[in-house]
């Protein structure tokens, strides 16, 4: 990836997205005005707005990061702490606090953001223009983690975060051998990038295997894959192992996947 294909955007410590705009005469995009217009990348697209309708995009983007919310007073931020943000009736979406950061997690539906919730203890909340936020932290402090290793409530959380698998398949040759998960995304609508052809062909991302009940006939393996760049997302990802043996097998020895949303093509099914 070179630099020029990446976005120069940076979100700054209190949310706050900065992006990186040249001046161009192209016309705005939002209401048609010509002249000397602001043009940006994001997410791997070009904008070009007008200054007016620029201030308003950014006032926008900047409330939905949640940049101008209060938080309660008296709540400190420890690492491991979870909050839970109502983004439209009955929707929830769940950030952590992780390396002195807020990273987004997943989106819930009510009953799973009240079993995740279930057993922690509320720290903190605050009210801001888009919604309330809850603040939540386990009963018994989490061991500072130096390491990507998860503890047990993480594990749980991303078990109850992940997303439907339709199908996985592989593809072996010699040099480049991978498997092909299909995801089932109908209910992360920020996952939508992922149908966007050649969308995240430049990016990055750190993936951490879990797994739960080892050594049992009902094992899971789980992968977790954050995307950092050119967009940024959580990815729960978990395998009934006695049923993806073969496909496993291939991704841990290549340890190449590819993640695609489902439901596979019909001349596809069964191909394994
Ligand atoms: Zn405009």
């Amino acid at each position: 990836m070179t630099s020029d294909e990446m976005d120069d955007n940076e979100i700054d410590d209190e949310g706050r997205l900065h992006l990186a705009m040249v001046p161009t005469n192209r016309p705005c995009m939002s209401c048609g005005a010509s002249g000397s217009n602001l043009q940006w990348r994001l997410s791997g697209r070009t904008y070009v707005l007008c200054r007016r309708c620029l201030s308003a995009f950014i006032e926008e983007t900047n409330q939905s990061l949640g940049a101008n919310d209060p938080v309660s007073s008296g709540y400190q931020a420890a690492e491991g702490d979870l909050y839970v943000h109502e983004v439209r009736p009955g929707w929830f979406n769940v950030h952590r606090y992780q390396g002195d950061a807020w990273e987004y997690v997943t989106v819930l539906q009510k009953p799973q953001a009240d079993q995740l919730v279930a057993g922690l203890q509320l720290v903190g909340e605050s009210q801001g223009i888009q919604g309330q936020r809850c603040y939540y932290r386990e009963i018994v402090a989490p061991a500072q983690r130096n390491t990507p290793m998860m503890d047990a409530a993480e594990i749980a959380l991303l078990l109850k975060a992940a997303i439907p698998i339709d199908d996985v398949d592989q593809m072996l040759a010699p040099g480049l051998s991978f498997i092909v998960i299909w995801i089932d995304i109908s209910e992360r609508p920020d996952l939508q990038v992922l149908a966007e052809k050649d969308g995240l062909a430049d990016g990055y991302s750190i993936c951490t295997y879990f797994y739960a009940n080892p050594g049992k006939r009902n094992m899971r393996l789980g992968l977790r894959v954050e995307m950092r760049q050119p967009v940024h997302f959580v990815l729960p990802l978990v395998f009934k192992v006695s049923e993806y043996i073969d496909q496993l097998a291939t991704m841990s020895e290549y340890g190449n996947f590819w993640v695609v949303p489902g439901p596979p093509p019909a001349h596809l099914v069964g191909s394994t």
